[in-house]
């Protein structure tokens, strides 16, 4: 390989280095590790210079190519271009709030949930990177959902030439608002079944069928591959660095000083995407990691230990509600440099539930990361007191970052800071409706009553929602869940 060239390792240390396309078509790495860039590039002054001023499409180009610098630039530069249409004119937009706040808004995509940022373009990256590598094979996606990466999953991957995506969530266990958006989904590559049961045991059916070998046997003599759409796989986390780099060039120009991002966490992708903005030299300030109630990497952050021996809670932002948050991995690795020591991390947390790093590395991770939780109560004090007090109206999960920030840093002293708003406020309508005034509705009638109360405009892809015909309504389980779904599968592959 020429310098010009960054391969990708493994975490755990045991699997071949492979180039930026492969590892995005590997999803996990051989040895269970997760691929990070062997160095993480940088951005010269003139560079950064220049992308002060860019579009969000222009630094989603320069982002891109540093990492995947074998691809066509006109390729990169089509998917990216074809990934944010669907958002309007600006793909994310920072709002002022108040003097000090300014939100961050990934939200403006076609479900209304920040993982469109990622969803939108990993599919199109995905073929790209296919057509690369030589590779004729079909990817198909299988991802178990508590809600938001479900619907976004499906709408990024919808009708991508040489993909499928078949979506499965437990039934009950998602808002009535998420599962009628993966119900009505429309597309011809597209499944999406119900689950008789919890997450885990949606979760644990799905895993079953990705260590399936003779599934994995049969669907590879179709030239089938399964593959997964969350985030631990690269091509998923690369899109998200791209608005903090955009964001941190944009608001140092306002504040004139790097300023802390607070994000709203649960699998630790959205806060290691700024993490990596800021390794590339922008001036991504502090980054405050904001948990719910279920507050393992708050615990983890001050006191050095992860621990996912506790309860499990269910909250108003359900998409935070997660005790093992996959990419602090990559974190561990890019700090240490070392897989034998992560690997054993892994193996602990495992074996025993729980591992501690030293305190050398505790004491540096508090640099750069700050913590904080908020409860359901808090965050909906916050959604209140923003909304009277500012006019701004937030979504439960954003909401648990304001509040969790506010509460640690108190409000007299907080300098400017960025708030990374993850969701539109009609997704989450009736928890919204209920901490504005205690009222209950649900489904259309919460989007209705939060319109009137808020004047705030509906996204259109919410508003038509209650009109669409539903499309999806199998259901199975509570038993043999893995093996409905293999049958699924199998029955499908023969019609290839
Ligand atoms: C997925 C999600 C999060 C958590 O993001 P991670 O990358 O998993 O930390 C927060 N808010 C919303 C609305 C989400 O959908």
């Amino acid at each position: 390989m020429t310098t010009n060239q960054l391969t990708y390792i493994s975490t755990r240390g045991k699997a071949p280095a492979v180039s930026g396309p492969e590892a995005i078509r590997n999803g996990i790495a051989p040895d269970g590790g997760l691929y990070v860039p062997s160095r993480i590039p940088v951005f010269g002054k003139e560079e950064l210079e220049s992308l002060a001023g860019a579009t969000y499409n222009e630094t989603a180009l320069a982002v891109l190519r540093k990492y995947l610098p074998e691809l066509q630039e006109s390729d990169i530069e089509t998917c990216i271009r074809d990934a944010y249409r669907p958002f309007g004119e600006e793909p994310v937009r920072l709002v002022p709030v108040d003097g000090r706040m300014t939100a961050l808004e990934l939200w403006h995509g076609p479900t209304s949930a920040f993982k469109d940022m990622a969803l939108q373009l990993f599919p199109r990256l995905l073929s790209v990177c296919k057509r690369f590598s030589g590779s004729a094979e079909r990817t198909w996606i299988l991802t178990a959902t508590s809600g938001d990466t479900g619907k976004a999953a499906l709408e990024g991957f919808r009708d991508v030439p040489g993909t499928s995506v078949f979506v499965i969530y437990p039934d009950g266990g998602v808002s009535p608002m998420q599962e009628l958006q993966m119900r009505t989904q429309e597309g011809g590559n597209v499944d999406v079944c119900a689950v008789r049961g919890n997450f885990d045991d949606a979760q644990s059916a799905v895993k079953k069928l990705f260590a399936d070998r003779e599934l994995s046997a049969r669907l590879a003599g179709k030239g089938i591959r399964l593959s997964s759409a969350n985030s631990i796989n690269w091509g998923r986390l690369l899109p998200q660095i791209v608005y903090y780099v955009y964001a941190s060039l944009k608001s140092v120009r306002t504040y004139g000083m790097p300023v802390p991002f607070v994000v709203p966490t649960g699998n630790f992708g959205n806060i290691l995407a700024g993490y990596f903005a800021r390794r590339m030299g922008c001036p991504v300030g502090r980054l405050f990691c904001a948990s719910n109630r279920n507050d393992v990497l708050k615990d983890f952050f001050t006191t050095g230990v992860y621990n996912r021996k506790r309860s499990f809670y269910k909250t108003a932002s359900p998409s935070m509600d997660i005790l093992v948050s996959s990419n602090l991995e990559r974190l561990l690795y890019l700090e240490t440099g070392d897989p034998e020591q992560v690997s054993g991390w892994m193996n602990e947390l495992n074996e025993n539930g729980e591992y501690a790093i030293p305190d050398g590395l505790h004491a540096r991770l508090s640099e750069s990361f700050g913590c904080g939780s908020a409860s359901d109560e808090e965050a909906f004090g916050a959604i209140r007191a923003c909304f009277e007090g500012h006019g701004y109206l937030m979504d439960p999960h954003t909401a648990v970052g304001y509040a969790a920030y506010l509460k640690e840093y108190g409000k007299a002293e907080t300098g400017p800071f960025i708030l990374v708003s993850t969701a539109s406020p009609y997704k989450f309508a009736p928890s919204v409706l209920q901490a504005l005034n205690g009222e209950n509705a649900e489904g259309s009638e919460a989007v209705s009553k939060l319109e009137k109360q808020s004047g705030l405009r509906v996204p259109d892809s919410l508003a038509s929602l209650f009109q669409k015909p539903v499309r999806f309504s199998d259901k199975v389980g509570p038993e043999n869940v893995a093996e409905a779904l293999r049958d699924r599968l199998i029955s499908r592959s023969e019609k290839c």
